[in-house]
């Protein structure tokens, strides 16, 4: 049996912060990831990460909390994101002592572009792989602390023995073998959820997994029904381009050749929030006014130069994917699944409601991004949330009574697993998994109604009873069997999924991402409260709205751009 202080699920850029702050503080921790951590989704991360430096006198960390509760539409909790605005320059620093290399202005301090919804340019940046550079320097602190990794793991099961986290089950991908890991603290930094949409920017490791382990472990997953669709992914493969190309002057066009965005946002144009954004251009597509389904990103006037220097990345990306060279041609984009502002519910110091178990970073529910989250305000939960959860861990793991071995989790993994295994024949989940994939991008893509809404849940309520009445894994090898391990990632997606779907049928106003035609406004009197998911045996969620929202200074008001 394998036993640690504190384990973290998750290798990207929230589980290896949390890492480093409890080896600092000296604690034995150990990271369970699925895939090496420098290849966790954390490293595709383009455009940057949000702190208030004090660069510019008008910025401050009070002015970056009001953005922020501004754009999640007034469904943060206030004092969470204060609280995050609030470590945000000293995490950058952090950074930086740790040898992160970010973009220079000229007098050697560092540089900040401006962003979608933010008042002022405070957004820090290594040119366009910023996500890639933070996961290199942390991965250097892992090395640094000798920090045990549990590389090709795939976390199955939490363990909760007495009431309390005991540690994970995980599935050993190189042998088949499921062992049990046991801890006083669990921290789950397992990612986001985009997998669930048929074209996502996320990485095909973005499979809700902490969420549903959580979720099957009774603990609640908060505001599902929010998931992002960033402004402009490329039509061939959903690829991202980041928002830092509209931060450093990038037009959107329609067939018209009109900057149409100053329609929807007078004063912030192409810089307004991403739901915003989202939302006109699939207004222009649908209004006639698109270039083959999409939008077009300009970015020729930004010159050959800029364009080398600051966006690099996604000038290849495009040319790879659609053969056209953004410095000579604007590029066709579409809003596509991005971010999932929902997950795990968590305080603002990542403890879920099990004693010993913590969540941090995407596969978190702070809640700092409330209805919709600000570009680069994600990097910097998984910074500064990673440190909060391990800092809470370790304090937790001094008093707490040692956690007895949950040999029963084991066994009762090993059975299910056995199960799968042995079934000849029933249905494959590459087919449930493409049916769900279908609904969710028909029916709970940027504008939802009530028909479309109901759709999905019945569809996803009917793939979940077949998941569970039968499905099979053809494979049943022992070595690197991706068969089973997708199976896995397929259970934990329609779970994911029947939750968002509910909750948005169910959350009858517009607020952030949820825009819902048949309830265009949003409705503070009924609805300024948090949307927790409870799963039943039957694997339906049962919804609950006990959570309210806090406030602290920032009265809700009319969210213009
Ligand atoms: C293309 C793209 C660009 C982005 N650009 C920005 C940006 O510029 N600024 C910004 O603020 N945000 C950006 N975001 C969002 C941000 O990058 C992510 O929200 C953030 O990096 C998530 O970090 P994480 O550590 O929570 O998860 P991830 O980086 O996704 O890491 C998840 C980890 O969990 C592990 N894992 C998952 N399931 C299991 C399991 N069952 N068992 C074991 N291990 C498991 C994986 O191996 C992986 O190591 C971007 C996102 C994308 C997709």
């Amino acid at each position: 049996m394998i036993k640690h202080d504190v384990v973290v699920i998750g290798g990207g850029l929230a589980g290896m912060r949390a890492a480093v702050e409890a080896a600092e503080a000296g604690a034995d921790v150990a990271i369970v990831s699925k895939m090496h951590p420098v290849r966790s989704h954390s490293g595709a991360a383009q455009g940057g990460i949000n702190a208030a430096l004090g660069n510019r006198e008008e910025d401050s960390p009070a002015a970056h909390a009001f953005d922020t509760i501004k754009g999640s539409d007034y469904l943060a909790d206030q004092d969470a994101a204060e609280a995050m605005c609030e470590d945000a320059p000293k995490q950058i620093i952090w950074l930086e002592h740790r040898g992160c290399i970010f973009s220079r202005l000229p007098d050697g301090r560092i540089a900040q572009r401006p962003f979608g919804g933010a008042g002022s340019p405070r957004t820090c940046y290594s040119a366009d792989v910023t996500g890639l550079v933070i996961l290199h320097t942390l991965w250097e602190q892992l090395e640094r602390f000798g920090v045990k990794v549990y590389e090709e793991y795939f976390c199955t099961a939490l363990a909760i023995e007495d009431g309390v986290g005991a540690g994970v089950v995980a599935y050993n991908m190189r042998n088949g073998e499921l062992e049990l890991i046991t801890a006083k603290a669990t921290i789950f930094a397992t990612g986001g959820a985009g997998r669930m949409y048929l074209k996502t920017t996320n990485g095909y490791a973005s499979t809700a997994d902490g969420m549903g382990i959580a979720y099957k472990a009774g603990i609640p997953l908060m505001d599902m029904e929010f998931m992002q669709f960033h402004p402009t992914t490329l039509k061939e493969n959903g690829v991202l381009m980041t928002e830092g190309a509209r931060g450093e002057g990038g037009y959107l066009l329609n067939s018209e050749g009109e900057r149409f965005m100053f329609k929807y946002a007078p004063n912030k144009g192409e810089l307004a929030s991403r739901d915003v954004v989202s939302r006109a251009e699939w207004t222009e597509i649908l209004e006639g006014r698109g270039v083959n389904g999409c939008v077009l990103l300009d970015l020729r006037h930004l010159g050959r130069e800029k364009i080398l220097e600051r966006l690099p990345q996604i000038r290849e990306l495009a040319l790879d994917a659609t053969g056209l060279d953004a410095i000579e041609t604007p590029i066709p984009i579409l809003p596509g699944a991005h971010y999932t502002m929902g997950g795990i519910e968590t305080n603002k110091w990542g403890d879920c409601r099990v004693p010993g178990v913590y969540a941090d970073g995407e596969a978190a529910c702070v809640s700092v991004h409330g209805a919709n989250r600000l570009g680069g305000n994600s990097l910097l939960e998984t910074i500064v949330f990673g440190a909060r959860a391990a800092k809470h861990a370790v304090e937790y793991i001094k008093t707490a009574p040692d956690v007895k071995p949950s040999t029963r989790t084991l066994q009762a993994e090993k059975d299910r697993i056995h199960e799968l295994l042995s079934r000849s024949s029933g249905t494959r989940a590459p087919q449930l998994r493409h049916a769900m994939n279908v609904t969710m991008s028909e029916n709970t893509f940027i504008f939802r109604d009530e028909q479309g809404l109901t759709k999905a849940v019945d569809e996803l309520t009917r793939i979940r009873k077949e998941f569970d009445a039968g499905v099979y894994v053809m494979d049943k090898s022992t070595t690197f069997n991706t068969d089973l391990v997708s199976t896995l990632e397929t259970d934990f997606l329609i779970d994911a999924s029947l939750s968002l779907a509910a909750g948005a049928l169910n959350r009858r106003e517009s607020r952030g991402a949820q825009s819902r035609t048949d309830f265009p406004e949003r409705d503070d009197a009924n609805w300024m409260k948090h949307t927790l998911a409870w799963r039943q045996d039957d694997g339906t969620p049962r919804l609950d709205y006990s959570r309210g929202v806090t406030i602290t200074q920032f009265d809700p008001q009319v969210r213009t751009y």
